[in-house]
């Protein structure tokens, strides 16, 4: 389950400038696919496209064998879970915040998913930025930690296919690494969408795809793709 299939799509917000061109690929269900490429290829058009936040110019996007535009899209996002690389949090707990995909969760499930994540020592915590004066609750999170937040709340909520935007992502590479094993976690077993500026970023990925001006320049594996340079 969670089998994505962009089939030579095209796309435009504006009919006089062409954003994707005939955009072919598929990801088979529980496999990763990076798409890595320069600011405005066209990385988070094909994401939006997925979550049908827009629809197609030509050409279908499909899950599981099935147009998106056949489905509602409701159950399309249901399916799918966002890490972005900035996360914005609701002024209430970090708890809160993991469970506002899946209301109907228990604590337990809660705080599972918070310690795949490693946030598991904040949870009670309400998140600063909102207000100046939180008092002792008040916790004032890094970037990697509000990610992990969204990586929390990605792991509760448990859809098939999950997008990891990493493309703008300004962690330092201690962070990087720390939620490394996070992002591992949460993207095993599951059909995976990376968006990434930098080739180097998406080593484990199943096949990546380079994006640029709205083509696939070239696709394969990591190593594929050093080996042409
Ligand atoms: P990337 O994620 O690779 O940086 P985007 O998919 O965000 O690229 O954008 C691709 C192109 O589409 C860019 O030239 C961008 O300016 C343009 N674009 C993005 N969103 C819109 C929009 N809502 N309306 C018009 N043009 C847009
Ligand atoms: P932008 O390039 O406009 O900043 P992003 O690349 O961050 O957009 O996100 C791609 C699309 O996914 C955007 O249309 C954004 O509104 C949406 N999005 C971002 N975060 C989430 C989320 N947590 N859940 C659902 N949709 C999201």
């Amino acid at each position: 389950e969670g089998k994505i299939a962009f089939k030579d799509v095209r796309f435009h917000y504006d009919p006089d400038r062409p954003i994707l061109k005939g955009i072919d690929f598929e990801v088979p269900a529980g496999k990763t696919v990076a798409i890595v490429g320069p600011s405005g290829a066209g990385k988070s058009t094909i994401s939006r496209l997925l979550f049908r936040f827009y629809d197609v110019t030509d050409g279908a996007v499909e899950i599981d064998g099935q147009d998106v535009r056949d489905v509602t899209q409701e159950s399309v996002r249901h399916a799918i879970g966002m890490v972005p690389q900035d996360t914005v949090l609701f002024n209430d707990t970090i708890a809160y915040n993991i469970r506002y995909g899946r209301p109907d969760a228990s604590e337990e499930e809660v705080r599972e998913a918070a310690r795949m994540a490693q946030i598991h020592d904040f949870i009670e915590k309400l998140p600063q930025g909102y207000q100046a004066e939180v008092g002792e609750r008040g916790l004032k999170l890094s970037g990697g930690e509000k990610q992990r937040v969204a990586i929390a709340r990605t792991i509760l909520k448990a859809p098939p296919i999950l997008i990891l935007d990493e493309a703008t992502s300004a962690l330092d590479t201690h962070t990087e690494r720390e939620i490394q094993s996070a992002l591992d976690e949460v993207s095993q077993n599951r059909t995976t969408l990376v968006i990434a500026h930098r080739l180097s970023t998406v080593v484990n990925a199943d096949q990546i795809i380079v994006l640029e001006a709205g083509e696939i320049a070239e696709r394969g594996t990591h190593l594929e793709l050093l080996d042409k340079g």
